[in-house]
């Protein structure tokens, strides 16, 4: 079969492949899958494409490679010595673009978690890891049981602000004395 990719395209996918499956982040998703929580990958149309989705607990976990996105305090996160401001640009718009994404998300009401990749290191601190994120989506409210409550609240909430828009609308193009019929 022909290969209907150039060799960067391909390249890029496949860089992509391997960095969506690497071994530390799927010990982590069986660990989780095994602690009782079921996820969704890479779902698509998600600011930043979250690397896990746990649509019941409206919560994302991104896995980062330490290097790349910076992971503070970590010994992997090591600038190179040469093309230092090169780097330093680089590194700079990653994290930029992490906080961006993290903004639309938290806006969206999403939930967001980052798993940093030294913590999955071996199996045994991946299981470790497993467990407190677990614990923190898990302390996230579940949100078929809040649904209800919430989606009335939201509801009344905006119809209280439609009624303020129009109120404020009709004030501007309809004389005072006009204006007392608007409930
Ligand atoms: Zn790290």
């Amino acid at each position: 079969m022909a290969d209907f990719l150039s060799p960067a395209e391909r390249s890029a996918r496949m860089a992509r492949i391997r960095s969506n499956d690497t071994a530390p982040e799927v010990t982590l998703r069986r660990a989780l899958h095994r602690l009782g929580l079921r996820y969704v990958l890479h779902k698509k149309g998600l600011p930043g494409k979250p690397d896990l989705v746990f649509p019941k607990h409206r919560t994302v976990v991104f896995v980062h490679g330490c290097f790349w996105h910076r992971h503070e305090g970590c010994k992997v996160a090591s600038t190179p010595k040469s093309n230092t401001q090169f780097w330093t640009d680089k590194f700079d718009r990653n994290v930029a673009r992490d906080a961006q994404v993290q903004d639309a998300l938290l806006a969206q009401g999403w939930h967001v978690f980052v798993v940093w990749e030294c913590d999955l290191q071996s199996k045994t601190r991946a299981n470790l890891r497993a467990e407190t994120l677990a614990a923190d989506i898990r302390r996230e409210p579940d949100i078929e049981k809040v649904r209800s409550k919430d989606f009335r609240f939201r509801q009344a909430h905006r119809r209280a602000s439609v009624q303020k828009q129009k109120g404020r609308r009709h004030a501007r193009r309809i004389p005072t004395s006009a204006s007392a019929n608007i409930k």
